[in-house]
């Protein structure tokens, strides 16, 4: 087994290269720091079901009524105490039937059937079902083949969940699934967490709002937009805060803004040590700051403090950088102060479809998709290429030590849906 330990630094002319002398911080070392800064918001509030979808539970959801809440029939046919031995059955009908939501109200005598239709209730005297495709009816005579064991074609109460039981934990961030089982177990209301609030900032002087007239020397502000819908996908409300240009004391008050609305901040731009680098600076001097070369591509510059207690992310300008750091940093940041607790996102080991060779010692993040059962990557891992990010489904995780992957090799694919996009 190779070491895990960075190797190789001295590669010129790479402009991510790691540069001996620079202090690289490794991508788990800054997910543990930033985790050991968050704690949850409080604040709960009930809300219907119909409004739950992609929130975060507070408190459990406990089963009010088993499901199903008592035995009934699994398929149409015809029900009778059984269970049947071998060879052929008659059975004389009684009269009536029982449908969905229309029990019927009698006992059935032992030795004779009842027509039965899916979903309706098991009548008294009935506790097995013969399929319709298996009988032969004649007037009120039905004759079927033996054996039939007892209990068959039928779901017994609370098969699925008996009332009282937990059937969702607090923490859950609530699925289309879970409003189904919680309408199933009788319940319509749910405790849930405030959402968490989100304020975005961008900063540059280059940078101009979507949809104005634009000089060719700018570009439009893409990270913004960007970080509103990522965040809206996660299911928390986004505080438009805007753009900012390179300039100290509106950057601060933009900041002061946000730190009043929001329970975390996201600001984009101006993340380095450069001279425009508001961000670091600013950070730097509210004394709560970790300002990371992180050993990561694409990303490296990253602030992570705290403006007015409320955590922040000083995230690269770089729209390629700021969404994968955005995914690989502040996700798990955003969920663990949201209540859902630190997240972790689900990857999967499959076939690359490509090979590749990387420097040891960095993590990359590439653009990728699954395509006939192997992964492939973007054409080209230009930090610049926004429309890659388009292309791709996930990312391919490439860990640290890794130097050459090979056609076939096994790689760690994270879709973008582990992120709940
Ligand atoms: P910075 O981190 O401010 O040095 O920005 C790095 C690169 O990202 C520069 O080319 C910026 O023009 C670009 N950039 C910064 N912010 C944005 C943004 N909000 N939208 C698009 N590009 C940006
Ligand atoms: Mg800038």
């Amino acid at each position: 087994m190779e070491p895990d330990k960075p190797t190789s630094f001295s590669v010129v002319n790479d402009c991510f290269a790691l540069p001996p002398g620079v202090d690289w911080t490794a991508v788990d070392e800054a997910l543990a720091t930033i985790r050991s800064y968050l704690v949850p918001i409080v604040g709960v509030e009930k809300q219907g079901l119909a409004q739950a979808l992609g929130r975060v539970l507070a408190e459990p959801v406990m089963a009010l009524r088993s499901n199903p809440p008592c035995a009934n029939s699994a398929v149409d046919g015809y029900g009778f105490w059984g269970p049947v031995g071998d060879g052929p059955k008659s059975m004389l009908l009684v009269g009536g039937r029982a449908a969905a939501g229309k029990p019927f109200q009698d006992t059935v005598p032992p030795g004779q059937a009842i027509r039965i239709l899916t979903g309706a209730s098991l009548p008294h005297g009935v506790d097995t079902v013969v399929l319709d495709e298996q009988v032969q009816k004649l007037g009120s005579i039905i004759t079927f083949d033996g054996p039939i064991k007892r209990y068959t074609n039928t779901r017994k109460a609370g098969e699925d969940v008996v009332a009282g039981r937990i059937v969702i934990k607090s923490g859950r961030c609530l699925t289309a699934a879970d409003v189904g089982l919680a309408t199933a177990v009788g319940v319509s209301e749910v405790t849930l967490r405030k959402r968490l609030r989100v304020a975005i900032v961008s900063t540059g002087n280059e940078l101009v709002e979507t949809g104005l007239p634009v000089n060719f020397d700018q570009i439009y502000d893409v990270n913004r937009p960007m970080l509103k819908a990522l965040v809206s996908r996660f299911g928390f409300e986004v505080i438009d805060i805007g753009k900012v240009s390179d300039n100290r004391s509106d950057l601060r008050q933009a900041l002061d803004l946000a730190s009043k609305t929001a329970d975390l901040i996201l600001v984009s731009g101006g993340a380095s040590a450069g001279d425009e680098d508001h961000v670091s600076a600013l950070l730097h001097e509210s004394g709560a700051l970790k300002e990371w070369r992180i050993a990561v591509k694409p990303g490296r510059p990253l602030a992570f403090g705290l403006w007015n207690t409320k955590p922040i992310f000083g995230l690269p300008g770089n729209p390629v950088a700021a969404f994968v750091c955005s995914l690989i940093f502040v996700w798990p940041a955003m969920n663990l102060r949201a209540g859902r607790g630190w997240t972790v996102p689900s990857a999967f080991n499959v076939p690359s479809g490509f090979s590749k060779s990387k420097k040891a010692g960095r993590r990359e993040y590439l653009r990728a998709r699954m395509r006939d059962g192997k992964v492939d990557v973007f054409e080209s891992e230009g930090s610049g290429r926004v429309s890659g990010l388009s292309w791709a489904e996930g990312l391919v995780e490439l860990c640290e030590n890794a130097q050459t992957i090979h056609v076939g090799d096994t790689v760690r694919f994270i879709p973008y849906s582990s992120f709940g996009l």
